[in-house]
């Protein structure tokens, strides 16, 4: 039963974009920002995209580049579930290059449009981060079209890019969302920072939008306080959604194994940064779920999973964040897992040998489940 749960979170889903001529096939999975369909991403692929060197940044998996019909496209992707999405839609589709990266590491000058579509729920510096990236990305004269939703704050940061970008004009709306074009009249732009910050004793660094924005989240601290990290010294371990490595990094320091996996880039490279300021031997790997580890099994498998989307709480990620912790542990291996004392995954739990509540609070709940 979980590994057909896996199996129904990394299928690819064909879809037909109804904007283009003949309707050009893309794909969808599970995981993808707004499956099956981003409502900005959406606005953006409806738009006029006219231009001759395209950058998609928006997240989508690449529908905005597959609906320009410019000369050279780039598909820039933070998420490996994305990026799983863009390798299918442009299989066949010469001259689309897709690559692993944040809006800021494309090179700068070359675009004359850039798509945004900047989540809004991941914070304000990486909503900034996205903006500076487009602006540093574009040739002067070249425009970003950014989506957003307005109580993602999409106002007040459009004001943020009006000053940035000297320019700003509403292009559509629809349903709460906005749609604007922002020229690139300045030349000058803002640099993208990391944010540093001290948690659980460690001095720690993030780039924009890594959970939990530059601080110590309060289930990472319960799970923390409660798991005695000393047990896993010689054990495989694994840390499932690493964000910017604080589990994956007290356990290497606690001797244990450790390989850690995100979905996002930035977290990825946050968590290579932590440990190797403490000399820790951390194997952090861009994937999604377990979509990039091979055969391995593990000892132990942490997490703190994902639910939240914007405001909808979407069960997709965490039912394939246990399922997947089940397929990788060795008979006997251990799930710890904290989450917000609400959510039922004591259900996801039913295919365990065992399994217990170790600490429960007003907020949270810290379970151990034994494969
Ligand atoms: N363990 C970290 C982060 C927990 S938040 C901490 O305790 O601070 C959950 C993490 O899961 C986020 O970093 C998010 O990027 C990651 N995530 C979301 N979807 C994912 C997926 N499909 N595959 C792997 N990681 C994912």
């Amino acid at each position: 039963m979980t590994t057909e749960t896996l199996a129904r979170y990394h299928r690819l889903e064909t879809k037909r974009l109804g904007s283009v001529p003949g309707g050009a096939g893309y794909a969808v999975k599970r995981g993808l920002r707004g499956y099956p369909l981003h409502p900005g991403v959406a606005l953006l692929a409806k738009a006029d995209l006219s231009a001759e060197r395209v950058l998609d940044a928006s997240g989508g998996g690449g529908l905005v580049a597959l609906a320009a019909g410019a000369e050279q496209k780039v598909v820039l992707e933070t998420s490996k579930a994305a990026l799983r999405c863009a390798a299918w839609t442009f299989a066949d589709v010469p001259g689309t290059e897709i690559s692993a990266g944040a809006p800021w590491d494309a090179p700068p000058g070359g675009a004359d449009l850039v798509a945004l579509a900047p989540p809004t729920d991941r914070g304000s510096a990486r909503v900034r981060a996205e903006l500076a990236g487009a602006h540093a990305a574009l040739r002067p004269g070249g425009a970003a079209l950014i989506a957003m939703h307005k109580d993602g704050g999409a106002k007040r940061y459009e004001r943020l890019a009006a000053e940035l970008f000297g320019h700003l004009e509403v292009i559509a709306k629809d349903g709460g969302w906005r749609l604007v074009r922002a020229r690139k009249l300045n030349a000058k732009t803002p640099v993208v920072e990391k944010i540093a910050f001290g948690a659980a004793d460690l001095t720690l660094s993030a780039d924009p939008g890594v959970f939990a924005a530059g601080k110590l989240d309060p289930g990472t601290a319960r799970l923390l306080e409660v798991v005695q990290f000393g047990a896993f010294a010689g054990r495989r371990l694994l840390d499932m959604g690493c964000g910017y490595g604080l589990l994956a990094l007290k356990a290497s320091l606690a001797g244990a194994a450790v390989t850690a996996v995100d979905d996002d880039l930035l977290a990825v490279r946050s968590t290579h940064r932590n440990a190797e300021r403490y000399g820790a031997d951390v194997r952090a790997l861009h994937s999604d779920v377990d979509s990039e580890l091979q055969g391995e099994l593990f000892d132990v498998v942490l997490m703190n999973p994902p639910f939240h989307v914007g405001k909808q709480v979407v069960m997709d990620v965490p039912g394939a964040f246990l399922a997947a912790a089940y397929e990788r542990l060795t008979p006997g291996g251990t799930l710890l897992l904290v989450a917000n004392r609400a959510l039922p995954y004591e259900r996801e739990l039913a295919g365990f040998a065992s399994w217990e509540t170790l600490h429960s609070d007003a907020q949270f709940k810290v379970l151990r489940a034994t494969r």
